[in-house]
């Protein structure tokens, strides 16, 4: 322990940090904090560095005391800044915290999830005596405010009130409490993060909004649990006294690129198999899928935002939606991508937190029942991916911010007097499954995922997922699972059978194996979307934009509403870049152009087709209902209606099929349409092969 810690930080003060205490000084009252780096203090003594760590309230408030001490060329006093620790050797989880930290000097990784408004808080009352007039002050410096067992403190008064607080005199600083949880790629699969509290004072409020990626460095603290009904309790509390915020960098880009890693990038690039390669390093486990998986390979680098003149914002973002049958591994294509992604998020529609997927105002007790901002998923993936799982299941006011949060990318909530905009600028991945279980090819598909169209026109690309037994590529993907369960049993039991050997597991392993490793991959990614920032040839535009025309002019013919819109053309420029970034190149020409809008057109082939024509018809996605599946729903029940009218009772089947026939459909296609009428309880049937409206 040495022996004055005051004249020690005057020492290493005025010797390391004279040029930042001038500073100071000259901009003090505005600027009122001193950052010290710990690296720098442990430099200089360790011993001393390691007791800031064990004892960090005596210590710091000597380095306050130091700076009062230490001579300035100004008139100046800075009885009001602060000294601050930054760059702490130990990042802690909130999960990691235990009774041995309390009241340590200590450092915590998060992501603010909540974050209240700035108020003032009291630090030091000033209470006026009623009956001599006397003036005292009381620090305030729990949570609790202090008024109890006053005493006069004029000698001849010395009596016991009553006292008046007196506003003006006392001393206030403005507070702001947030709540960081633990950040998501730091979490293994499945654990649900925890949260920490985190109080912050003066010139520390107001800095950070719910979504910021934060390292907090602060004095962990306790206090006692309570209840009205049952008292103190002997468990406590944790809450972190913050002492300086760490702004992580904002970027999907955060991750480390070194000389030799570029070189590998650009190695990598150069291969004519790229694109190959890419996709298959897209959860090998998951057989198939490989328009999907180029998708995602876009999507991982998308395109980039840019700003118009007049102001506008033009997103970069890829948004995808798969849609499709239960069970064909869309959760698990969702979880593989938030594990290569930097800055993940993945949610349920159905999620647990009052936020949900965007943000709403709460009352809660971390505002001391003041209103506060809880950030949703798609805020706290602010420059990410949101994976949301399951988003048929999403509540109604989610739904309606999801519009803005889609398109502008940002979130604006105005609830209970509370103003704010959040940003959202991720890239949405998304799942849902069909309302009735299973997909029918033949119902729009927005009512069946409980989507609207407006909705869905905001993804770039959506994927229908359909189950279908083929015999051939159902045993395909039974050998895959197989194959993975193996390799993943192998790789479980070695642990204790010494008889695996670990060739046998690396043989086994090699049907899963990713052809880039995920962390090469992640570095890739980051380099593309840091490095690389895509212009259109003439070609490309010229392309993109015959294209557009030609769907719009699809949509003009048969006096449809319409249905293309110009997000459409936005979401292939989008796509273009992407698949130029990809390769790391700069230009995006015609064949990147032609390469998206195929994926694209895919896209819309099995989102949009018309199951009768086997034409494209964007109708089905902008309204839901293809013109000529309406007809023939409506077509069908005309023909039961008659023919039940004719046998007096219910329709033979063979009957109506045989009239459905005449009329132009087909009877596969009529025994369709009947099955799905009777689903939806527009007919019945009484007896066997005997039809009646209902
Ligand atoms: P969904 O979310 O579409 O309902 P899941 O992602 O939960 O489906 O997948 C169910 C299981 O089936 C997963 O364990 C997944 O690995 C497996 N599975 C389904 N399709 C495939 C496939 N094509 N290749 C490998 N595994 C598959
Ligand atoms: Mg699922």
């Amino acid at each position: 322990m040495s022996a004055d810690p005051v004249a020690k930080w005057e020492e290493f003060l005025s010797s390391r940090y004279e040029k930042e205490i001038l500073e100071l000084a000259d901009s003090y009252p505005d600027k009122r904090s001193l950052y010290v780096s710990f690296p720098d203090l442990t430099r200089y003594d360790p011993d001393f560095a390691d007791q800031l760590l064990e004892e960090p309230e005596q210590l710091l408030e000597a380095a306050q005391s130091a700076l009062l001490e230490i001579d300035l060329p100004m008139d100046v006093i800075l009885d009001k800044a602060h000294v601050r620790i930054v760059e702490l050797p130990e990042h802690y989880k909130t999960r990691e915290l235990r009774a041995d930290h309390i009241g340590k000097l200590i450092s915590i990784d998060g992501l603010v999830r909540t974050a209240t408004e700035v108020r003032p808080k009291i630090v030091s009352a000033a209470f006026e005596c009623q009956r001599c007039g006397y003036t005292f002050y009381r620090e305030q410096t729990g949570t609790k405010f202090e008024d109890q067992n006053l005493k006069c403190q004029n000698q001849a008064c010395d009596r016991g009130g009553p006292f008046k607080l007196i506003l003006t005199k006392s001393k206030f600083v403005d507070a702001q409490k947030i709540r960081v949880q633990e950040s998501p790629e730091e979490l293994r699969g499945g654990e649900q993060p925890q949260t920490l509290d985190v109080e912050l004072e003066d010139d520390l409020a107001g800095r950070i909004f719910p979504g910021d990626r934060v390292i907090i460095n602060g004095i962990l603290k306790s206090y006692q649990r309570s209840t009205p009904q049952a008292g103190k309790s002997t468990y406590f509390d944790l809450f972190h006294k913050g002492n300086s915020i760490e702004l992580k960098e904002q970027e999907f880009e955060e991750v480390d690129i070194s000389p030799e890693d570029e070189k590998i990038i650009k190695d990598m690039a150069r291969d004519p198999e790229i694109y190959e390669n890419i996709r298959k390093s897209i959860a090998p486990s998951i057989y198939g899928y490989e328009d999907v998986k180029e998708a995602l390979a876009l999507q991982l680098v998308s395109g980039f935002s840019k700003r118009l003149p007049d102001g506008a914002r033009i997103r970069g973002d890829i948004h995808i939606l798969l849609v499709g049958d239960p069970g064909i591994a869309k959760s698990q294509l969702l979880r593989y991508m938030i594990k290569i992604s930097p800055r993940g998020i993945y949610t349920s529609g159905k999620s647990s937190t009052s936020a949900g997927l965007t943000a709403t105002a709460v009352k809660d007790e971390l505002g001391d029942g003041r209103w506060t901002i809880e950030a949703g998923a798609l805020v706290l993936a602010d420059k990410g991916i949101a994976a949301v799982d399951e988003m048929d299941k999403m509540d109604n006011e989610d739904k309606s911010a999801l519009h803005e949060a889609m398109e502008q990318q940002t979130i604006s909530v105005a609830k209970a007097g509370v103003m704010a905009t959040l940003k959202s600028r991720c890239s949405l991945l998304a799942a849902a499954n069909p309302k009735l279980g299973r997909f029918d090819k033949y119902e729009p598909i927005a009512p069946q995922i409980n989507l609207t169209p407006a909705l869905m026109s905001r993804f770039d690309l959506i994927f229908v997922l359909t189950d279908d037994p083929d015999a051939n590529r159902d045993s395909q993907i039974a050998r895959h699972i197989l194959k993975s369960n193996y390799a993943g049993e192998l790789s479980t039991q070695v642990e204790w059978n010494p008889k695996i050997l670990q060739k046998d597991i690396d043989a086994a392993m090699t049907v899963i194996m990713p052809e880039i490793e995920p962390e090469q991959l992640r570095k890739y990614v980051a380099y593309a979307r840091k490095k690389i920032f895509p212009t259109l040839t003439e070609e490309a535009r010229e392309y993109f934009a015959n294209y557009y025309v030609s769907l719009r002019t699809q949509g003009h013919d048969s006096n449809k509403p319409v249905p293309v819109t110009a997000r459409m053309l936005e979401a292939l420029i989008r796509l273009g870049e992407a698949n130029a970034r990809l390769r790391l190149c700069s230009t995006v020409t015609i064949e990147d152009a032609q390469r998206v809008t195929k994926i694209m057109e895919a896209c819309l082939r099995k989102v949009g087709v018309d199951p009768d024509t086997g034409l494209l018809d964007v109708d089905i996605i902008a309204t839901g209902v293809s013109k000529t599946t309406r007809d023939k729903t409506k077509l069908m029940l005309d023909i039961i209606r008659d023919v039940s009218k004719e046998q007096q009772g219910s329709a033979p089947l063979e009957i109506v099929l045989d009239k459905a026939e005449e009329q132009g459909i087909e009877r596969s296609r009529a025994e369709e349409i009947i099955t799905r009428l009777k689903r939806d309880g527009s007919i019945m049937e009484p007896k066997h092969k005997m039809l009646r409206l209902v």
